[in-house]
């Protein structure tokens, strides 16, 4: 088993203002693209065998990452690091078509783990891009998914950093702009990016739907229902989980005092928990719940034993696993065909 440091008894049950409570987003933890992707890496170990390479992390959480490792997983940069003719899993966020044809060339069997709400991006940029709109992607720069969106039209996609970006971004002719975005960011600070971009381009066209997707809205939705009422969240996520460091950030936006964000219970600090009542907790997208409770785990050591669960949605969502891996190698329904059920 991957590392999931014991960490009972390390916090000290020190005295707070009030009772000590625990408050619980839900939802949290993992979305449906993500866990489609797992099973996705385990379906794959499972019918053609270890090693399976995986292009760039599967889901941005190391341990996830590590836990598929052991199975025998592969990551790896960029498909020219796989051997000619081995499968290779592309990541959740998605690849440009660049990468697929370097994949094709080098006789990979590919397996295309992509979040279909990502996918849906990928083809608005096509559709928008096709009919010679200049797209604004917002987005974080160097982010896989901001990279595989862009590269399905390169010439057609200028990247918009955020807020502070609009300014400085010229467009060929502004009567044919819209506007399309990474779908994990905070839904506040893009909904003020595509206002400063209207300002700006009053003839900005807005996406078919909504690019930020369901688990990031939801997971935003209620940390800031508990930040409201908290003194400190814990965020349980990966550094490079854009959902993950976006859920720290919108806490401290909504009122919690203090917001951190860690990968393991170990690394909460003693002093945060310093004249703390209330301690929320969530998760980003990638994040299974094990971490979730091992922090669970590690506060109820120090007192914050009293759990109560606050719900702003509920999330049945599924997606089909990519199509190699739905049947058996005898043709027969995988059980987890629709992915996500069991887990
Ligand atoms: S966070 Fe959203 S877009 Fe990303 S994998 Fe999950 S459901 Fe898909």
């Amino acid at each position: 088993m991957p590392r999931v440091p014991g960490v009972k008894g390390r916090l000290q049950n020190t005295p707070a203002p009030g009772p000590k409570r625990v408050l619980l987003a839900a939802p949290r933890g993992y979305c449906a693209g993500v866990d489609r992707a797992v099973v996705a890496v385990e379906k794959a170990l499972e019918r053609y065998g270890a090693p399976v390479y995986v292009r760039k992390q599967i889901v941005h959480n190391i341990h996830v990452v590590s836990m598929l490792e052991k199975s025998g997983a592969i990551f790896v940069d960029e498909v020219d690091e796989v051997p000619e003719g081995a499968h290779v899993v592309f990541s959740a966020h998605g690849v440009a078509p660049s990468v697929v044809q370097a994949a094709a060339d080098r006789g990979l069997l590919a397996i295309d783990a992509t979040c279909p709400l990502v996918t849906k991006v990928h083809r608005e940029a096509v559709r928008f891009a096709r009919d010679d709109y200049e797209i604004l992607l917002i987005g974080h720069a160097g982010h896989e998914e901001v990279e595989g969106t862009a590269g399905e039209a390169p010439d057609h996609v200028t990247l918009v950093n955020g807020p502070a970006d609009v300014e400085r971004i010229q467009v060929r002719d502004p009567e044919r702009v819209v506007w399309l975005s990474q779908t994990t960011l905070s839904v506040d600070e893009t909904m003020e990016t595509v206002r400063l971009l209207r300002e700006r381009f009053p003839h900005l066209a807005d996406p078919p739907s909504d690019d930020i997707c369901y688990a990031t809205q939801n997971r935003q939705v209620a940390i800031k229902k508990v930040a409201q009422q908290a003194d400190l969240v814990i965020v349980v996520g990966s550094a490079n989980s854009s959902n993950s460091v976006r859920l720290v950030e919108v806490a401290k936006e909504a009122g919690a005092k203090a917001a951190h964000r860690v990968d393991y219970a170990d690394e909460i600090r003693q002093e945060w928990l310093d004249g703390v009542s209330s301690v929320g907790v969530t998760s980003g997208a990638s994040v299974p719940e094990v971490l979730v409770q091992q922090v669970l785990d590690a506060l109820a050591g120090a007192g914050y034993d009293d759990v109560e669960i606050v719900q702003t949605a509920e999330e049945d969502l599924r997606f089909s696993l990519p199509k190699e891996l739905r049947r058996d190698e005898n043709g027969r329904q995988d059980a987890r065909a629709l992915g996500g059920h069991e887990r």
